[in-house]
Parts: C-alpha cells; structure tokens; sequence
C-alpha cells in the first residue's frame, strides 16, 4: 500500500503544518518510508523538520519550473525513513511563472509518479489558500486531510474547501477522496473546544478521526529546535497524540481495527 495525503484547509493557522511534521515523523517512526513535501512558501514543515530554508538549491519551486529533477531535491533527513522536498519564499512567484503553461495542474503529480514506489506515504503540506500549488498538492493526492482548530470559527470556509475538492474530484483527479477531519490545539479546559467539537461532528458529514490533537505547548516548541515531537518530547501529550493519528491513518478502511 502506499498513499499520498494533501493536508490542508485554506484557513491559516489551523494545524496544517504542524501535522505535515509530525505525522510524517510518526509514520517513519512506525517503520513507514515517509516523503515530506513542502508546497507552502512559507516553508514552515521545511524549517520544522531541520532544514535551513534559505541555504537549499533545490525546492519545490525548481521542480515546478522544471529547473531540476525530483531526485535533485529529495533530501534525505537525518531521522530514518523520513525525506523532504524542501520549500521557501521563492515559490511565492510559482503562480505566477506558470500562467499559460500547460497542465500545470499537473507538474507535482507527473513528477512524483515516477518515485512513489520508493515510499509508503507522501504527505504534503499545503499553503493556506485554494491555489495553483493546493491544486498540484490535490492532483498528486490520493486524499486530503482537513485539521480543525477547535475555536469559534472552525467551521467557517469549510464549505469553499469541500467544493474545491469536488471540483478537483469533477475534473482533475476523479480518484481524490477525504481522507478525514482532525481537531487540532483542543483546550480541554474551555467548554469551547468541546462545542466546536460537537457542532462539526453535528454539521459536517465527513469521517472524523477519532484522536483530537490537545493544545500542547511542547508542540509549539519544538520547530524552533527544527525537531519532530517524537524527538523533542517523546513522552509529551503532543507526541502520544501525533502517534495515535499515525496509527489511525495506518489502519484507515481497516474494519476489522476500528
Ligand atoms: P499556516 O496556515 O500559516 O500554514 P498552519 O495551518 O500550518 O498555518 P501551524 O503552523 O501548524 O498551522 O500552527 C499554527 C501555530 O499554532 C504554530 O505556532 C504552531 O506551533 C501552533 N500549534 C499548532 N498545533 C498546536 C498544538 N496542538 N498545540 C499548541 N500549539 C500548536
Ligand atoms: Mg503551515
């Protein structure tokens, strides 16, 4: 089996990121062959996984540009099983230097087919709007994955999400599906993350993972030292949670396991 899963919600600041690293650590802490890529100019899953974001040649926006190959700029982590497709500022301008090439919905995609055997799970950070890189990120995906941050407006811009999805669905990758909802930073001191809780499960028809991932500073911490929670805090809440996700997408369709 191997999967390539989209993280992403057009909404900034939900947890996107911080799932992208620490979900990729903990399915390579699994055993799993894990290929990180980093589609957000940001570059936080970059820097939060070690690398330097202004010291590398080849990023994703050179692959998009077609200025180099795949293999140019995979870059082997020092924590096993674990490899990244680094980003920064430059993609900013990938937009834009793509208008008028053709199936540029496509560029990630053509290019990751060729190394997917060589992993068992590709995630990808996506950037916070429904963009040309979103776009690339959901046509190489065999499924998104949606954090929700447990505060008032969760729900608000789901709807565009969900329709872009469709979209993609309709005309670009009809084999994209939900992979699942996930709530992120939950407070269980405050009876709010609890409503918001209940009301998406009320609202959004939508598989929902089942491990809620709390609000942990140990998590909010560790990109700082460039390190995944599994070795910045094995032992943290943050990190049990993490794993506990890994084994959920580990397991996912698996009736017999649920
Ligand atoms: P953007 O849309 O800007 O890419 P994002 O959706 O990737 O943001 P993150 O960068 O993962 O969101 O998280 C936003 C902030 O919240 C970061 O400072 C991060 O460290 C912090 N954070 C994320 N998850 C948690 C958590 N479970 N507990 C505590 N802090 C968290
Ligand atoms: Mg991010």
């Amino acid at each position: 089996m191997n999967r390539a899963i989209a993280i992403a919600n057009q909404k900034g600041g939900v947890g996107k990121s911080t799932t992208a690293i620490n979900l990729s650590a903990c399915l390579a802490e699994a055993g799993k062959r894990v290929l990180t890529i980093d589609i957000d100019p940001q570059g936080n899953t970059t820097s939060g996984l070690g690398i330097d974001k202004n010291n590398v040649n080849n990023t994703v926006y050179e692959l998009l540009l077609g200025e180099c190959e795949i293999s140019d700029c995979i870059i082997d982590l020092e924590i096993d099983n674990l490899s990244l497709i680094p980003s920064n500022i430059n993609l900013s301008g990938a937009e834009i230097e793509l208008i008028g090439v053709e199936n540029k919905e496509y560029i990630l995609k053509s290019n990751i087919e060729q190394m997917k055997e060589q992993y068992d799970f590709i995630i990808i950070d996506c950037p916070p709007s429904l963009n040309m890189l979103t776009i690339n990120a959901m046509t190489t995906a065999d499924t998104v994955l949606v954090p929700i941050q447990c505060e008032y407006y969760a729900l608000e811009g789901l709807t565009q999400l969900m329709h872009t999805i469709d979209l993609v669905q309709e005309r670009l990758n009809p084999d994209l599906e939900i992979e699942g909802v996930v709530f992120t930073m939950y407070d269980a001191r405050t009876n709010l993350s609890l409503q918001v809780v209940e009301n998406v499960k009320a609202n959004l028809n939508q598989m929902i993972y089942k491990t809620i991932i709390p609000r942990n500073v140990r998590l909010a911490e560790a990109p700082s030292y460039g390190l995944p929670i599994t070795l910045y805090d094995s032992k943290s809440a943050g990190a049990e949670s993490y794993r506990l996700l890994a084994e959920e997408v580990l397991h996912r369709g698996d009736e017999e396991w649920l």
